[in-house]
């Protein structure tokens, strides 16, 4: 599973920033509306203290922490839907990732230049969605034109395609990306409905996290454009977090005990990038189980009701083609008793099978025969 993340919004916003201090990859910032141009894709680890517990308990030679792919996306402008800008090629990337980190401007600097005049999260936000669903909109045409005389002549799986694709139509024509029409979509919907869906691709059905740039010294109560990003998201039902984009890249640059010393002294519990990794987590519905050993202790990410099979399937296939068993502990279990050894005595280990859906936190041990 290609779980990647795109970095997205205006220029001059912070995205560069976010995603070198992400990364640490040097990507190239600066003053410069397209400085961005090739997307630049960094690989981040997924931070988690449960890796750090399990290891105290098997002192493995290596502990592996799941990853997210970031792409950082050169900037949209006004009217890239039409070709301005980056205009098309922006929009291709947008296409290639899973879900999109909307990176929006809280900060005022009289140095770095807003390609739009001033500060104004909520326009500016307004900017990006309609372009995105612009572009959407000349699918969602292009498709309608080409069922239509199919659908006039009477085929009735012509017509019901194109009664959805008018629907589309109407609502990204009142401004409301797909991903919001969608959650309307009834339960009852056709099988067919999906399949349309999914082969349109539509850039606005992704799911998005804002992320509010603020300057350092609002980084714990926020200030009047992030308070605006925050209000936007709830009323459309998406997440945002509080974020210093510069603070990021100086924590970034810090050691693991400089780093914690750092976000003390600031006030903080943990850095912004645990804090947006962890959104996009919960944006993609992905679940993290572990494999712990003498060998390796490592987590592994998985969508929300992957079954142990197709869990198994990551490791190797092998282990999934002759899967026996699934041996599972609880992450919590296995902590508090310390070790798998008190955790069986205590009945606590169970025995699953190819179906049994993996969750949040399960110590896993696949028993396979190829
Ligand atoms: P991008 O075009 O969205 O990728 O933006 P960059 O990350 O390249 O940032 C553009 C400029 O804004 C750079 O000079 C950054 O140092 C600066 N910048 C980023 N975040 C902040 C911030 O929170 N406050 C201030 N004052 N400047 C920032």
């Amino acid at each position: 599973m290609a779980l990647n993340c795109g970095i997205l919004g205006l220029p001059n916003v912070g995205k560069s920033t976010l995603f070198n201090a992400l990364t640490q990859a040097g990507a190239n910032v600066a003053n410069y509306p397209f400085c961005t141009v090739e997307p630049n894709v960094g690989i981040v680890q997924v931070p988690d203290p449960r890796l750090q517990a399990l290891a105290a308990i098997y002192h493995p030679k290596k502990i592996t922490a799941t990853s997210i792919e970031f792409v950082d996306i050169a900037g949209l402008v006004k009217g890239a839907s039409q070709g301005e800008g980056l205009g098309n090629q922006f929009l291709g990337h947008v296409r290639a990732v899973d879900s999109l980190v909307h990176v929006v401007r809280c900060f005022d600097d009289p140095e770095i230049v807003h390609v739009n005049g001033e500060v104004d999260p909520k326009r500016d936000i307004e900017i990006i969605e309609t372009e995105v669903i612009l572009k959407d909109l000349d699918t969602v045409e292009k498709r309608i034109s080409r069922v239509e005389k199919k659908a006039h002549s009477g085929d009735p799986v012509a017509k019901a395609e194109w009664a959805w694709l008018a629907s589309f139509r109407d609502a990204l024509m009142g401004g409301l990306p797909a991903r919001r029409f969608l959650r309307q979509i009834p339960e009852t919907a056709p099988p067919e409905l999906s399949a349309l869906l999914s082969e349109l691709g539509l850039l606005s059905a992704k799911a998005v996290l804002y992320v509010a740039n603020v300057p350092e010294g609002d980084v714990l109560k926020g200030n009047v454009y992030s308070d605006r990003v925050f209000e936007i998201a709830r009323a459309q039902g998406e997440e945002a977090v509080l974020i210093s984009g510069k603070i990021e890249s100086e924590i970034a640059a810090l050691s693991g005990a400089d780093a914690e010393l750092f976000l003390r002294e600031l006030g903080l519990s943990e850095s912004g990038l645990s804090r947006l990794i962890q959104g996009v987590y919960r944006l993609l519905k992905l679940r993290t189980f572990f494999t712990a050993g003498e060998d390796e202790v490592r987590a592994w990410t998985i969508e929300a009701g992957t079954h142990a099979v197709s869990a198994a399937g990551k490791i190797h296939s092998d282990i999934a083609r002759g899967f026996i068993r699934a041996e599972v502990m609880r992450y919590e279990d296995l902590v508090a008793l310390g070790g798998a050894g008190p955790v069986r005595e205590k009945g606590l280990l169970s025995l699953e099978g190819k179906d049994y859906p993996l969750k949040d936190g399960d110590v896993v041990y696949f028993r396979f025969n190829v």
